[in-house]
């Protein structure tokens, strides 16, 4: 009570949280079910099919209310299909989750005793929201997801976590469910890794889930995505799956099937964090990889140092700092040396276009 009267957050950092949920699950977590619930049959067949492949997948989901970027498009059934979610509690096992974006959502979840629930993307980037859920959820002990907000902002998604914990919400953990751009990309949400794993970085337990389906929009990119995100030791994986993917009321072109969701569960590879038994080996090559980095810094600080001189002479002649002509010249020789090395192009492209940029802002200052 004391420090409820405090301000409990002020006491507690996200970074204390142990958030021993996720280890009552095998993992990965897998966490499988529609996009939407679209009616009883449609809930109950999904969950049984899913049993029916006896791949490990503790927890079904289904969106019972559904953000939509346009109007008059399917909303969700609302409350009746909690009803569903309780039933394929009941018959079938599963823990439950859905998504919750109001206080009025999360009083009926809590209510219809959802086990898990989620804040998706577009809630996530809004305070007022996120504060309103959280109030909601004052000091429950169901686990709660932030998804990632729909735009790369690292502290907006921490933000989130932190008005949870100061509503006493304890057992957190995130979803990675790839970011808006306006460029066209293979992704319908890029995944700009970098973000995710700052995050791991900073809160390394707070469980991390990747959500393949809204990364890719699509049926063919999710196992590699759900394997990359193993790969970085992330703890689970959210996957939508419907008994029939093609009909689905939302999300149609990325669901899947229970017997493809089995089929890429029993193809993911689990990797371990635990480096003993080749740490020698391990740490010869990180010596020799902080070796070439000190290089690599070096390197980069005496090219500066001669970009400052081109600067002095740019700023005495009164010439303009960006010559497109001499940095098409540097993009041919990085790329074509690229090749040679065997490097991606692309790759080599972006640091250079990194270090173009950084000597262009030095020869500004200058
Ligand atoms: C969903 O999980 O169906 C959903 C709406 O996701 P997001 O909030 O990531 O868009
Ligand atoms: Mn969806």
């Amino acid at each position: 009570i004391e420090l409820a009267k405090v301000g409990f957050e002020k006491y507690m950092t996200l970074q204390d949280l142990e958030n021993n949920w996720v280890k009552e699950f095998p993992k990965p977590l897998i966490i499988a079910g529609p996009c939407s619930a679209e009616s009883e049959k449609q809930m109950l067949e999904t969950a049984k099919r899913i049993k029916e492949t006896n791949a490990e997948v503790p927890i079904f989901r289904a969106g019972i209310w559904k953000p939509r970027t346009k109007p008059n498009g399917f909303e969700g059934v609302g409350v009746i299909g909690l009803n569903w979610l309780k039933k394929v509690k009941e018959e079938y096992g599963f823990k439950t989750a859905t998504e919750v974006a109001n206080a009025h959502h999360v009083a009926a979840a809590l209510e219809a005793d959802v086990d898990i629930l989620w804040i998706g993307a577009r809630s996530t980037v809004n305070p007022f929201t996120v504060q309103e859920i959280a109030e909601a959820l004052k000091g429950t002990e169901k686990p709660v997801l932030v998804k990632n907000p729909v735009n790369p902002d690292l502290a907006l998604w921490i933000g989130a976590l932190e008005r949870l914990l100061g509503q006493e919400v304890t057992n957190l953990g995130v979803i990675h469910r790839g970011f808006s751009t306006y460029q066209k990309t293979k992704y319908r949400n890029i995944p700009n890794w970098q973000i995710a794993l700052d995050f791991k970085n900073q809160f390394p337990n707070i469980p991390m889930i990747v959500d393949p389906s809204h990364i890719c929009g699509n049926r063919t990119g999710l196992a590699a995505i759900a394997q990359e995100a193993l790969n970085v030791g992330y703890d689970g994986a959210m996957i939508e799956t419907h008994r029939n993917p093609d009909e689905a009321w939302s999300d149609a072109s990325q669901q899947i099937t229970p017997e493809v969701l089995a089929e890429l569960i029993n193809n993911l590879q689990v990797r371990n964090s635990d480096i003993s038994g080749f740490d020698d080996e391990m740490g010869r090559h990180r010596t020799l990889i902080s070796d070439l980095d000190f290089q690599l810094i070096e390197i980069l600080a005496q090219r500066m140092k001669i970009s400052e001189k081109i600067g002095t002479l740019k700023k005495v002649n009164n010439i303009a700092i960006f010559q497109p002509e001499r940095w098409k010249v540097i993009t041919e020789y990085a790329t074509q040396k690229a090749d040679e090395t065997g490097m991606s192009s692309e790759f080599i492209e972006k640091v250079f276009k990194a270090i173009h940029e950084e000597s262009i802002e030095v020869q500004n200052n200058i």
